[in-house]
């Protein structure tokens, strides 16, 4: 039988709260007209060469965007993929053109052995290996994650002031993660970059002290919008504090120059450096008011072994079963592109239809 018609032991789960549970055989668009060979490409022509890797759903803080404060229900350990299966979805992926890989999660770093799992994938070789955390146990990994073959960190820290940030993570120090940042850089992880997720009227009022931060230490500050993709429920439109008048309130104490002001390239970020030649940069990721879904060459792999195509989306393949029944290379590699193809061609959030996805983000990977 035709490969690309071939059934393929893969499920898709649903956006409905029992999706762990709720599966149903695929029934992917235009599976015809699906390339067997060649990059990664989705219907619209976008080629996907970035991978994010969730190696835990598991998480050591509570952060208020993200998870809920008490009862956090993680997978099963044995849900969650080994470090050899997460090595081969990357090699397969490293075979299907993909090109830089993120290590996320949850807080990959509290994922036992984490250094091991990054010597693995780093020993595939792609061309940008980076990791998402929330710096809580870089003093400590910074080096071992170097020498394991790691080039760079994005390190999450909401806020500048002692009080506030314990409030928003809910767990956690700010004086552990600004020496954790130390470390990374003192390990040669670089650039480093700073995740603050703004949510208005709790921490957009530090806007321009995170400027004069990255101004001080070299780092480029990344504002992110908050997304509807927190634990709680809680988001709303009201509490996303718009790219535009982050970048607004910054140039008018700091002017900016756009790095890339054309944005023809799929990272998610917009960078700007200081006009006045400090070192450092600002960025945001204005996934709400500016959604850039057009460029996106995103896919992520789940803790528990799903290939998501887009962090909004309400369907994912799971390819861990598959895996764990002895499915052949050219089968996961297949489901993996069927799971790209599917592709819708935006993340909806600003349709009146928009259902946010079952997951939160650190139960997605970040
Ligand atoms: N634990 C790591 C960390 O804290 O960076 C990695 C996982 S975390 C889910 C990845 C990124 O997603 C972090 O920068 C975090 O701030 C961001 N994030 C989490 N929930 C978000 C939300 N609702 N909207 C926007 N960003 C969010």
């Amino acid at each position: 039988m035709d490969p690309v018609t071939r059934p393929v032991n893969v499920v898709i789960r649903t956006a409905k709260p029992d999706s762990a549970t709720s599966a149903t055989a695929i029934a992917p668009r235009s599976l015809t007209k699906m390339p067997t060979g060649g990059p990664l490409v989705d219907t619209f022509g976008r080629i996907h060469t970035d991978l994010r890797l969730s190696v835990t759903d598991r998480c050591n803080l509570r952060c208020v965007y993200c998870l809920p404060e008490e009862g956090v229900v993680f997978r099963p350990r044995e849900e969650i993929l080994s470090f050899e299966e997460i090595a081969r979805v990357a090699r397969l992926a490293r075979g299907l053109g993909v090109t830089a890989v993120r290590i996320t999660g949850g807080e990959p770093l509290i994922r036992r052995n984490v250094v091991e799992l990054v010597r693995q994938v780093a020993e595939i070789g792609f061309e940008d290996l980076s990791l998402t955390t929330n710096g809580t146990s870089l003093s400590r990994l910074a080096k071992p994650l170097a020498a394991a073959g790691l080039l760079r960190l994005n390190v999450s820290c909401d806020s500048l002031r002692p009080e506030r940030y314990a409030s928003i993570r809910r767990r956690g120090d700010l004086d552990e993660v600004l020496t954790g940042m130390d470390a990374a850089e003192e390990a040669g992880l670089l650039p480093l970059k700073v995740n603050v997720v703004l949510v208005g009227g709790v921490n957009d009022d530090e806007v321009l002290d995170f400027a004069a931060f990255a101004r001080a230490t070299g780092r480029t500050v990344r504002f992110i919008e908050f997304m509807p993709l927190d634990a709680d429920g809680a988001w709303q439109r009201g509490a996303v504090v718009p790219s535009d008048d982050v970048l607004a309130r910054i140039s008018s104490e700091y002017p900016l120059a756009a790095i890339d002001p054309e944005r023809l390239d799929p990272a998610p970020a917009d960078t700007y450096r200081f006009s006045d030649g400090s070192k450092g940069a600002v960025a945001v990721v204005a996934s709400v008011t500016r959604p850039f879904c057009g460029t996106c060459n995103r896919l992520r792999l789940t803790a528990d072994g799903a290939i998501r195509n887009c962090l909004f989306s309400d369907n994912e393949v799971t390819i861990r079963d598959s895996m764990r029944a002895g499915a052949s290379d050219e089968e996961i590699a297949l489901a993996i592109r069927r799971s790209v193809w599917g592709k819708l061609p935006g993340h909806g959030i600003n349709d009146p239809g928009f259902l946010r996805p079952a997951r939160s983000m650190s139960m997605i990977g970040g």
